[in-house]
């Protein structure tokens, strides 16, 4: 494994940068105020391809890497976290379609996502959040079709999405569904628990599905491996996931070194307080090893080797890490850092709730764990 970036990949890193910097940062605490999702700007990325980054170049996409996926997202989620998981939600559909979809449901959405396809991946139901092994939501076959009847939850980017991946029960267990959002039956709810207080691309909605009719070739894989389709999409979701952690530490430790630098406490600078040099020193650390374990993780994907392991392992400890970076930020900013003209409650609302989407902290640990005990 190379250590080093390529020429390549700095190149990339410069022209995400740049575009973060002119087009996503100067508007994320007030797309974070008014809870929106950043259409504009998803459309905007389209044109440059980043929104089908590794999907096939038979399916107009970039066919770039993982490791690719994870430099774009932590320049994203540096500037806009919320931006960052508006992108990680086409990321997750164009997965299950590349990894499951049959060739006819592959060449009608794949393309699209170059013209800017906006994507939710729904999971949730208000009774089963963690535990995907059963849900609520039922899938009934009738002659070549389905009808799909249930409701979904916490639905990132579901305020705008015009195409869902979708979790239902079928006579065989938990089976996945591409659903197009302007079929018949489908409504999309504010509930009074879509409003969370991080990462905030919009209202997390209510996807409601009442005897919506989708054609059997929509079925992607086989019916009633769902979970375990479930799980090897979310695996590759994990690694990018831990890049916008660090995305979002980086920006908190940036910010407040930018403060620290010229305020002034007992006639010197507070960055020169030897306590306050060494936060500083950990949080450096601690981001440099939660970018180096998201690009071992990263990496493993592109060498065909994916681990569960090495990619739970990246967004546990990355999660961990952002939400003790931002926290540590706030301290040495004083009371600046608690201010809602700075942008640290942002950075620790989006870290602390990337703690919990995609995985929480504790459904990582068993992964590892389970993992482990393959081990011997
Ligand atoms: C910002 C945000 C965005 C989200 N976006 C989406 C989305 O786009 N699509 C989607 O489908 N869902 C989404 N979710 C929902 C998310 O996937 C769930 O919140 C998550 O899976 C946890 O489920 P839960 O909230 O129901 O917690 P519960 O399952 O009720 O768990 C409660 C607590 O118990 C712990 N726990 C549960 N089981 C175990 C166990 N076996 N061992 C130890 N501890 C355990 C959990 O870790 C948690 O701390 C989002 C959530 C958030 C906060």
């Amino acid at each position: 494994m190379n250590l080093q970036m390529t020429q390549e990949q700095l190149l990339f890193q410069n022209e995400i940068r740049e575009f973060t910097c002119k087009s996503i940062a100067p508007t994320a605490d007030e797309r974070d105020q008014k809870d929106v999702y950043p259409k504009e700007i998803i459309k905007e990325m389209a044109k440059l391809g980043y929104t089908a980054l590794t999907v096939p170049k038979k399916y107009n996409g970039l066919n770039r890497t993982k490791m690719d996926a994870c430099i774009l997202m932590e320049e994203v989620a540096y500037g806009c976290a919320a931006t960052a998981i508006s992108l990680i939600t086409i990321f997750q559909a164009e997965t299950m379609l590349v990894l499951y979809g049959n060739e006819k449901v592959k060449s009608h959405y794949l393309p699209l996502f170059r013209e800017g396809l906006i994507a939710s991946y729904s999971l949730t139901e208000s009774k089963k959040g963690s535990d995907i092994r059963s849900v609520d939501t039922k899938a009934v076959k009738k002659g070549e079709s389905w009808i799909i009847n249930g409701k979904k939850t916490f639905i990132t980017s579901g305020s705008a999405a015009e195409f869902f991946i979708l979790l239902a029960e079928t006579d065989k267990g938990v089976s996945i569904f591409a659903v197009d959002r302007n079929l018949p039956g489908i409504t999309i709810d504010i509930g009074e628990n879509s409003q969370t207080f991080g990462l905030r691309n919009g209202p997390h909605v209510d996807a409601c599905f009442n005897n919506v009719i989708i054609p059997d070739y929509c079925l992607l894989g086989e019916e009633g491996k769902g979970v375990k389709q479930a799980v090897v999409t979310l695996n590759s979701s994990r690694t990018a996931a831990a890049a916008i952690s660090v995305g979002i530490a980086k920006a908190a430790y940036e910010k407040s070194l930018q403060w620290v630098a010229s305020r002034k406490a007992f006639d010197q600078n507070v960055i020169d307080f030897q306590g306050i040099q060494w936060m500083f020193a950990d949080m450096l650390m601690n981001i440099s090893a939660a970018r180096l374990l998201t690009y071992q993780a990263a990496n493993l994907h592109d060498i065909g080797k994916a681990s569960i392991s090495e990619s739970s392992q990246a967004k546990l400890f990355a999660g961990q890490m952002a939400t003790k970076v931002c926290s540590d930020a706030i301290q040495v900013c004083g009371a600046y850092g608690t201010t809602i003209n700075a942008p640290f409650g942002r950075y620790l609302r989006d870290a602390k709730s990337y703690e919990i989407a995609g995985g929480s902290n504790e459904i990582l640990r068993n992964t590892i764990a389970k993992e482990i005990k393959k081990s011997f």
